[in-house]
């Protein structure tokens, strides 16, 4: 057991809130805790599950089930409503924590605060009418109906990351709740309080406390215990994660989504708005200090717009205040892990070394806190460098001239993943036609990352090695319910095979002249 003395809340954070939400983990002698980022001084200790706590978490929440599936979606979707609105109400104290557990800048943790309560109020108002019963013709027309329903799945698990404690770790539970599966919740070891405030205020909007559950801990100890007891697992984090927890699944036959890394591309046309192009790249690369999924790590500038083009982004990026600050006076915050900033300056300094050049940044900033790095952009980047092709997840960026929108869209396709893009063009028909072209579940036309993910009604999710299923629109709520098929037949005969027989040839034959029909007076 390890006894740390954490630091002292932020200013503004009621201490003994942190002690009531620590109280919300199932008890454990067993204690860990993470290092704030902004000053490297130790996080409140945290109770740590054992892989028998989570299975008997789960039991609790396989128990209570089936009486909230019972429940009216509407009853369901008032409290997740409710909950949304809380969310907002306490939106400057998960700020502070979210800042105290991540090292954000306070505008990027209030603009997750925003995503979830959209998510809230988006499955409050629609999740009824994506989960309504549907009628669909039967096989034998008039005479059979189908009717289907969607059923939960029983008991649903999220991992969710680090980066984006709130929006990811919470926005996607919400549609389970809705449709009427219990949760279990793994938190993220760097902020498990942000996830367990929300926690609170879920269950203060009235959710019964075993229907949402949270355990703390190391993902690969508790992770293959969570995957063990669930019906369904909603992972987002690395595709090397991903790929273990996809086995695990398969070998269960549980279903599960999968948000995994990105290297994502944007492309400037040249017809580009450049100005516009280079605030939006700004965003795109050094929001949440470029820990983010949706980030763009490459940019492609079309040959006549690219000196424009770098010379508008290294100005506005280095305009940018970077600072530990819980106001909303800076525009981007510290890296979270010493992980994160590992990375990011190994990936600087091999491409230094092999030949690119360093418009601006760099190079960690200590002076600052012990976990700042400048936002940073390279050009000359070649394909040996690890910048290149590998995730950074930091605030880092490439820019490669291109001849043309063919050779723009060959590179936005290479590598692995395939989760995000943003193309600029002040022809939305030409935009549309080069993001038809790219290999990623979402693309932003004239938007840097942010549109496509905060479209609530639109599937959001990754193509290739960046992941599996959707989140967001009727698939990121389908996803957590079991479609079952009821046939109704108005004439019960027990008719014969032999009659049967015959039935289905009259039909096939009905079948194979309608089709001919259709064939040779198309509609037009
Ligand atoms: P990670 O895979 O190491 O960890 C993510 C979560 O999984 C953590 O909570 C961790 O405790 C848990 N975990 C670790 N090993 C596990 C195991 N064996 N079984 C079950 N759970 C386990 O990812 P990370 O490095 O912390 O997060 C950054 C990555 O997440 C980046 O690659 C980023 O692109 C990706 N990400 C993707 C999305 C998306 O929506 N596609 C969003 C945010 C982050």
């Amino acid at each position: 057991m390890h006894t740390v003395t954490s630091s002292s809340p932020p200013t503004g954070l009621d201490a003994t809130l942190v002690d009531e939400l620590r109280s919300l983990l199932p008890p454990s002698a067993d204690t860990r805790h993470a290092l704030a980022p902004f000053t490297g001084t130790p996080l409140p200790s945290i109770p740590q599950a054992h892989p028998e706590t989570v299975a008997a978490t789960a039991a609790l929440a396989r128990s209570a089930a089936p009486q909230w599936a019972r429940r009216p979606v509407a009853d369901r979707a008032r409290i997740m409503l409710r909950f949304g609105r809380l969310l907002a109400e306490h939106s400057a104290d998960l700020c502070t924590l979210m800042q105290w557990e991540t090292g954000k800048a306070r505008v990027h943790a209030a603009i997750e605060v925003h995503g979830v309560v959209s998510v809230a109020l988006h499955y409050g108002r629609h999740g009824a009418r994506y989960l309504r019963h549907r009628q669909a013709p039967g096989s034998i027309p008039r005479v059979v109906r189908a009717h289907i329903d969607y059923r939960p799945k029983g008991v649903v698990g999220v991992i969710a990351p680090w980066n984006y404690p709130l929006f990811l770790a919470v926005g996607d539970v919400i549609p389970a709740l809705i449709a009427g599966n219990s949760v279990v919740s793994k938190a993220d070891s760097q902020a498990p309080l942000t996830l367990l405030l929300a926690l609170k205020l879920a269950r203060q909007a009235g959710l019964p406390p075993e229907v949402w559950q949270v355990v703390a801990g190391p993902g690969a100890a508790l992770g293959p215990a969570l995957i063990d007891s669930v019906d369904y697992l909603c992972f987002t984090g690395s595709t090397a994660t991903g790929r273990d927890i996809a086995r695990r699944c398969a070998e269960r036959l549980i279903g599960c989504s999968l948000e995994l890394g990105g290297k994502n591309p944007m492309i400037v046309r040249a017809d580009a708005a450049v100005d516009a192009a280079a605030v939006g790249a700004v965003q795109a690369c050094f929001s949440n200090a470029g820990q983010m999924c949706i980030g763009i790590e490459r940019i492609y500038v079309h040959d006549s717009a690219y000196e424009r083009f770098v010379r508008a982004f290294v100005e506005r990026t280095r305009a940018l205040r970077v600072a530990a600050d819980y106001s909303f006076d800076t525009d981007m915050g510290s890296l979270t892990s010493a992980r994160q900033l590992d990375v990011t300056t190994r990936h600087v300094q091999d491409a230094r070394r092999k030949g690119a050049k360093v418009l601006c940044g760099g190079l960690a900033r200590p002076d600052l806190g012990p976990l700042f790095y400048e936002p940073t952009i390279l050009t000359n980047v070649t394909p040996g460098m690890l910048v290149h092709s590998e995730e950074t997840f930091g605030p880092v960026v490439s820019i490669y001239p291109v001849p043309d929108d063919a050779t723009a869209i060959a590179e936005a396709n290479t590598g692995r993943y395939g989760l995000s893009a943003s193309v600029w063009t002040r022809d939305l028909a030409e935009g549309r036609s080069v993001a038809a072209q790219i290999i990623a579940g979402a693309v932003n036309i004239n938007d840097g990352y942010l549109s496509a993910i905060a479209s609530l009604d639109a599937p959001m999710g990754g193509m290739r090695d960046s992941g599996l299923g959707r989140r967001h629109g009727p698939e990121g709520i389908l996803r957590y319910t079991e479609p079952q098929t009821v046939t109704t037949q108005r004439i019960p005969t027990p008719y014969p095979d032999r009659h049967r027989w015959l039935l289905v040839r009259a039909l096939s034959s009905f079948a194979r002249l309608t089709a001919s029909f259709a064939q040779r007076f198309p509609r037009r």
